[in-house]
């Protein structure tokens, strides 16, 4: 393992809160706020029988912009390190309607027909530019592509290729540790072509033939941008990502009977996360204290060992609503989100 820039439990997983602004439903019927922000990372949760204080490197409440998300939570420095070769990884993780999508992409995703303001783009579309300004701006030749992947029920789909959706095979390999076999990577060049493979993909993710309403939200989109900067006389070639995970929603799937689907799907999520929580947990322990991590205990990790057990940065953007009636999600979201710092 190479040993990276930045060491020490304190920087090398960083885990922001953002809490979304109460929707317009949610004011209307009488929803109260319980989330209040008390500055420096902390943040207060206060219900009737619930009192708690939980701390992060940074918190972001309903009035924080897309812009402020971005600078605030050092998104910059991680695409600068994934440019020096480095692999890098971004999650967003919450219940179903906390802001994850919105955080990672804005608005954008939601809808085709209206380009969302530039106010409004997500993480994902001001890593790009940051990626392409940065890439200019040291005139060396950094090649890029882009993978699309989403995980359903552990099984792994390709969101960049046409056609009717299939599951891909996970394999290992000892030069390539775990990849996923016939996966699609493609080149791109510009801000309009990397934006339009996000769109094309998540477009693919929402509409795919066997997808539930509510598909979209029981699945993990991967998206990894592969940075290769080419040898130049000074220094050798190197090969970084950086990763962008939409998580599955973290909120219990009832078990509803009958069909025997629901509880497939809620026990890889349920897997998946528990198995995610796990590996952030050990890797955040200083490197001489790690035990052996259980990347094989779920596809999510299997797919993400590298990039994470790499030596860039990893951020966990936790996604809350601040409104009374999703209390019991957002404790719990807060404690995955603490537990792993
Ligand atoms: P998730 O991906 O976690 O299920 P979404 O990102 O789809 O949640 O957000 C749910 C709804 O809340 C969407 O309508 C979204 O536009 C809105 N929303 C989320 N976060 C914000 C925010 N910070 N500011 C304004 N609207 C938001
Ligand atoms: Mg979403």
């Amino acid at each position: 393992e190479r040993e990276g820039p930045v060491q020490g439990r304190e920087t090398r997983l960083r885990v922001v809160l953002r809490v979304r602004p109460l929707t317009c439903t949610e004011t209307r019927r009488g929803d109260r706020q319980v989330v209040r922000s008390l500055g420096d990372g902390a943040v207060h949760v206060s219900a009737a029988r619930h009192d708690a204080t939980f701390g992060f490197s940074a918190v972001f409440d309903a009035g924080a912009s897309q812009e402020a998300v971005f600078e605030g939570s050092g998104m910059r420095q991680l695409v600068e390190l994934a440019i020096d070769g480095f692999s890098c990884t971004v999650f967003a993780f919450g219940q179903t309607g906390s802001g994850k999508t919105y955080t990672l992409m804005g608005p954008l995703a939601q809808s085709e027909t209206q380009p969302a303001a530039p106010a409004l783009l997500g993480l994902m579309q001001r890593s790009f530019t940051c990626l392409l300004e940065q890439s200019r701006s040291r005139g060396s030749a950094l090649a890029l592509s882009a993978s699309y992947l989403e995980i359903y029920n552990e099984q792994v789909r390709d969101l960049l290729s046409p056609g009717p959706p299939c599951a891909l095979p996970l394999r290992w390999s000892k030069t390539r540790g775990f990849y996923v076999e016939n996966q699609l990577s493609v080149e791109f060049e510009s801000l309009e072509a990397i934006v339009s493979l996000l769109l094309e993909g998540s477009q693919r993710r929402r509409t795919s033939a066997h997808a539930l309403n509510r598909h979209s939200s029981r699945s993990h989109a991967l998206l990894t941008i592969h940075i290769h900067s080419r040898a130049a006389s000074a220094c050798p070639s190197k090969q970084g990502t950086l990763c962008f995970v939409d998580l599955a929603g973290s909120e219990r799937v009832k078990e509803t009977g009958s069909s025997g689907e629901l509880s497939v799907e809620a026990n890889s999520i349920n897997r998946s996360l528990l198995a995610l929580g796990h590996c952030i947990s050990l890797l955040a322990k200083p490197r001489g204290k790690r035990t052996h991590i259980p990347y094989r205990d779920s596809k999510l990790t299997r797919l993400l060992a590298r990039s994470l057990g790499g030596s860039g940065i990893t951020l966990m953007v936790a996604c809350i609503s601040p409104s009374s009636r999703c209390l019991s999600e957002t404790l719990s979201t807060l404690h995955y989100a603490s537990r792993a710092r």
